[in-house]
């Protein structure tokens, strides 16, 4: 069939039209998850990684120096917790991408749907072009009575064209719209995969690291004589802090009988403040090998925790510090009366913020190894009357309020 300048301004008005028609709808965000967001999450994963790398500065510059040990814990927890948080960055992704690749295939299958219904319509038209033969038009045109009658025939011809025409660029954009969404989710799914592999090379990398932080410990505590500096240094900040923990329950008790919030101190009534009930050393003893040369442990050691389980307050009170200590690690400390606290130390992650206040079981933070630790455990520590008290039910009769239902590492007693 010859074509005329005539029809081809029909056809590329026509197909601007629904060239326009299609990129309209494609403006339309029909994706509830963006490629913006991962790629957000993907800038702090760089920052992280800057954060890391800057570290790992820091530590290779200690590496020999051996007063500086006790440092290098500290820049290794630092460490640490930024690889967690990388983890939790990379995760994010991970998540975001199972989100995008279940949206673009649904979307997918829609655009494949209305490819169906459109390849059926475009049959539909070859059938009844086929019935007709094309030369029809041209019979059409010659049986025209006169020049309007021709016109109004063209205009006709012109709209049959025009509509076959639509149908098949419609099918040639579907068929563009399938294989470009199909790319996409190609590229999502092998960005995801590679996400994935990430988060297993960071994770296993936190485990390296961990093992270096204890390890290191570990050292100061084998070479007692060597690191006996340092180690005298970790006892007097354990002492400074105990101080100011009573100073500050006092402080904190003075300023609500102020407010007429009368704060009284009022001892027992604790909760577990771990799942596990394993006790690895009490206060008094260390049962551990290798202790911190002292055998006056102040706190209760609950083994058995990992580095991911949460920690709840033992009792309901006012968060007077959270903070990260060379000796305790990051710890947290809730005042619930005059000269009545709990301690809550070397967790990996502090939940609580000072001046919060906490219920009975709520998470203020998640286990770990941070501090004068050699692996994960929760130090416990409850004071009453400005006194450092054993907090497990002990003696002959269970002591109401105290913990109980624990076993002693080493010794099997349950009690
Ligand atoms: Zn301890």
């Amino acid at each position: 069939m010859r074509k005329k300048p005539f029809f081809h301004m029909v056809r590329l008005l026509c197909c601007l039209a629904l060239v326009c028609s299609l990129i309209g709808t494609e403006l339309t965000p029909a994706l509830a998850v963006t490629q913006t967001e991962i790629n957000n999450l993907k800038d702090d994963a760089g920052d992280l990684k800057k954060q890391v790398k800057e570290l790992e500065k820091k530590l290779d510059a200690l590496r020999d120096d051996r007063s500086a040990a006790m440092q290098r814990k500290n820049l290794l927890d630092e460490k640490i917790s930024a690889t967690s948080q990388q983890i939790t960055n990379v995760e994010e992704q991970i998540a975001k991408y199972a989100e995008l690749i279940a949206q673009s295939e649904a979307d997918l299958a829609d655009a494949e749907a209305r490819e169906e219904a459109q390849y059926e319509l475009f049959c539909q038209r070859v059938r009844a072009m086929e019935e007709q033969g094309t030369v029809n038009y041209w019979t059409f045109l010659f049986r025209a009575v006169s020049f309007s009658d021709l016109l109004d025939r063209l205009d006709a011809i012109n709209e049959i064209m025009a509509y076959d025409q639509g149908v098949i660029n419609d099918l040639k954009t579907l068929q563009t719209e399938i294989s470009e969404k199909k790319a996409g989710l190609e590229t999502n799914k092998a960005d995801s995969e590679a996400a994935k592999a990430e988060l297993v090379s960071i994770k296993s990398s936190l485990n390296t690291q961990r093992s270096e932080a204890n390890q290191l410990i570990e050292q100061i505590r084998a070479n007692e004589a060597e690191y006996k500096d340092t180690i005298e240094d970790l006892e007097a900040e354990e002492e400074r802090i105990q101080a100011e923990i009573v100073r500050k329950s006092k402080e904190l008790a003075a300023q609500l009988a102020a407010q007429g919030k009368d704060q009284k101190s009022n001892p027992g009534g604790y909760i577990w403040p771990v799942d596990s009930r394993y006790i690895t050393s009490t206060v008094g003893g260390r049962t551990s090998p290798g202790g911190v040369g002292s055998t006056n442990h102040k706190g209760t050691d609950i083994g058995r925790v990992g580095y991911t389980s949460s920690i709840y307050a033992s009792k309901a009170g006012t968060v007077i510090v959270s903070e990260y200590s060379r000796s305790y690690g990051h710890y947290v400390v809730i005042s619930h009366g005059s000269g009545n606290t709990t301690l809550y130390a070397h967790m990996s992650k502090r939940i609580a913020t000072v001046g919060q206040y906490v219920n009975q079981g709520t998470v203020i933070g998640i286990t770990g190894s941070t501090g004068n630790s050699t692996g994960p455990h929760l130090h416990f520590e409850i004071t009453e009357n400005g006194t450092r008290i054993n907090p497990l039910s002990h003696g002959a009769k269970p002591q109401k309020g105290y913990l109980s239902g624990y076993t002693l590492s080493g010794t099997g007693v349950s009690k």
